[in-house]
């Protein structure tokens, strides 16, 4: 009878432990063991490739241009954001795991008036990056066990805008905001308990530095059975924004200088009083009542500055979908060249800093203007044009509901 042999080695089989054999070969149990071993190597790889970040990184200067397209000024804001992101991703692509120098995680906190942009820049980042992205309200979250929702519930909304794919959640970028409405409520902790103040603060501390949550899927205390999904929020980054009325108070005594009036001779004679929130720092922060645990996991702060008209003028017509193009494009479809006149555009611009109602009032104003037309035109083939000069938009805003409102 034939020798015996491995068809992989050629070892013959008494020189084996054991010859498996097929219909037409055989194999020891060295390959055996190799091709095992092979796998192994192999089925490594195909994980490690899986955990490799999968988003877009782009270097601060490229994200600032990028950003630019959407967001007008906030300069400030922009390279503070821009480099947080930077380093929170690259602190992802760290792949050492022993590496002694280790990369914290860079949360971010915002400051300014609403309406000034801080959601859209997170919103616009996260659409940059290419990551999941949710906004969360702190105003309806309380302490564990109280009416309201838990703080595990902003990664329930994170979870679903990743369509529950848990590794991309896990990457995502989570915006809180008026996360200046659970300031502490008063000095003295021991009155009552402050569940949707200090409370929250606390219960969000594991949350922002990061830790496994247990996040029910559907969200809601509603269902208890219902199974939960462990979300490492250790890589998601928070960024927090919040309007801090009344910051400028405690931004001023610091800088021993009045928001109005006159400052004392000397004292901080550099100071614009017209933007306090330039100067805001962690001590304010904490003077406004965050408290310093909270703070200290939100260690980039940043300011938004008030948009003035100038940059209301801009918002309306540069932006690469600023409102201007989106009129535009709406009556192109029914073949009418929109024309804004800078008449036109000065007048909404106006109307939007004497109502106070900031860049989010600038598309109500459009509305009131341009919709008798948006009616009127699709039935009416023989206008071609359409021109919006001071005029024609005071016209039309004056029959609107904004003149029965009070002005601010
Ligand atoms: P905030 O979060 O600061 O209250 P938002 O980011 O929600 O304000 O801004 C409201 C809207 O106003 C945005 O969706 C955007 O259309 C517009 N907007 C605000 N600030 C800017 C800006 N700096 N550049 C472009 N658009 C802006």
């Amino acid at each position: 009878m034939a020798q015996v042999t491995c068809s992989f080695c050629g070892r013959n089989k008494k020189d084996v432990d054991l010859m498996v054999s097929g219909i037409s070969a055989h194999i020891c149990n060295f390959c055996i063991e190799q091709a095992h071993m092979i796998l192994g190597e192999e089925e490594k790889t195909k994980k490690s490739d899986a955990a490799k970040p999968k988003f877009k990184l782009k270097k601060p200067k490229d994200l600032t241009t990028y950003l630019g397209q959407y967001v007008i000024g906030q300069e400030d804001a922009k390279k503070v954001l821009t480099v947080a992101v930077y380093n929170h991703y690259k602190r992802l692509l760290q792949k050492d795991e022993q590496d002694e120098i280790k990369i914290e995680k860079s949360n971010i906190i915002m400051v300014g008036d609403t309406g000034t942009g801080k959601t859209y820049l997170a919103k616009t980042l996260a659409k940059i990056l290419e990551v999941p992205f949710c906004i969360a309200d702190a105003t309806v979250l309380t302490e564990a066990g109280y009416v309201g929702e838990d703080v595990e519930s902003i990664l329930t909304r994170l979870l679903q805008a990743a369509d529950y794919n848990v590794e991309a959640a896990e990457r995502g970028i989570v915006y809180i905001d008026e996360i200046d409405k659970i300031a502490r409520k008063s000095d003295n902790p021991s009155i009552t308990r402050d569940v949707s103040g200090e409370g929250v603060q606390q219960a969000m501390l594991k949350l922002l530095e990061g830790t496994v949550v247990n996040v029910p899927p559907q969200g809601g205390r509603k269902h208890p059975d219902q199974k939960m999904i462990a979300v490492n929020t250790e890589n998601i980054l928070f960024i927090c924004g919040g309007a801090f009325d009344g910051i400028a108070r405690h931004i001023a005594k610091r800088l021993n200088t009045q928001p109005l009036g006159f400052s004392k001779a000397g004292t901080a004679a550099l100071a614009d009083r017209e933007n306090l929130l330039q100067y805001v720092t962690a001590q304010d922060l904490k003077a406004f009542g965050l408290i310093p645990e909270l703070i200290g996991r939100l260690p980039v702060l940043t300011h938004l500055d008030p948009l003035h008209k100038d940059a209301l003028k801009r918002i309306l017509t540069e932006p690469k979908n600023a409102l201007t193009k989106q009129y535009t494009k709406l009556l192109a479809m029914e073949g009418v060249d929109l024309v804004f006149e800078e008449s036109g555009i000065d007048f909404i611009v106006e109307k939007a800093v004497e109502y106070n109602l900031g860049a989010r009032g600038l598309r109500s104003i459009c509305e009131a203007i341009i919709t008798d037309a948006m009616y009127e035109l699709p039935s009416d083939d023989s206008i071609k044009e359409l021109v919006i000069d001071g005029e024609y938009a005071k016209s039309k805003f004056d029959k609107s509901k904004f003149k029965r409102l009070q002005v601010a």
